[in-house]
C-alpha cells in the first residue's frame, strides 16, 4: 500500500474562529489535526499524541505560548516538534522573542491563507528529512 498516513497537525489556540480556520485549512490539505484551547493540556496531548507539527498561539489565558514553547523544547519526548507560533503582534520585536524561546517558525494575524500552508508543510518536511 502506496498511501502515505496522513500527518497530524496539534492546534493551540484560544480564539475559536482562527481555531476553526487553522483546522479547516488544515483538514482541506490533508492534515489531521488536534486542538487545544488550553496551554497545559496542549503538552500532554503533544507527549500522547507527537504530532508532526505544533502550531502555537502566543498569546493564551493562562500561560503565555512563549512559556509553552520553551516548555517543549525543554522536553525530552517533545522538544522535536517543530513549533510554528502565531501572534497578532506584527512587530520585528516578536518575531525575535519568538525565536528565541525556540520557535522553528512565525507568522503574524491575520494570516494568509496560501503562506500559512506553505510553511506547515516546509516544516513537517524538514522534520521528515532529520529523521
Ligand atoms: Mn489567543
Amino acid at each position: 500500500m502506496a498511501v502515505r498516513a496522513a500527518k497530524t497537525v496539534l492546534v493551540v489556540e484560544d480564539n475559536e474562529l482562527n481555531m476553526k480556520l487553522f483546522c479547516d485549512l488544515l483538514e482541506a490539505h490533508g492534515f489531521e489535526t488536534l486542538e487545544s484551547r488550553d496551554g497545559l493540556r496542549a503538552i500532554e496531548i503533544a507527549r500522547e499524541q507527537q504530532p508532526a507539527l505544533i502550531i502555537m498561539d502566543i498569546q493564551l489565558p493562562d500561560v503565555s505560548g512563549l512559556d509553552l514553547t520553551r516548555w517543549i523544547k525543554d522536553d525530552e519526548k517533545i522538544k522535536q516538534i517543530p513549533v510554528m507560533a502565531v501572534t497578532a503582534f506584527a512587530m520585528r520585536q516578536d518575531e525575535q522573542h519568538v525565536r528565541e524561546a525556540g520557535c522553528e517558525s512565525y507568522l503574524s494575524k491575520p494570516i494568509q491563507m496560501a503562506s500559512f500552508i506553505r510553511e506547515v508543510e516546509r516544516l513537517i518536511s524538514l522534520k521528515g528529512k532529520a529523521n
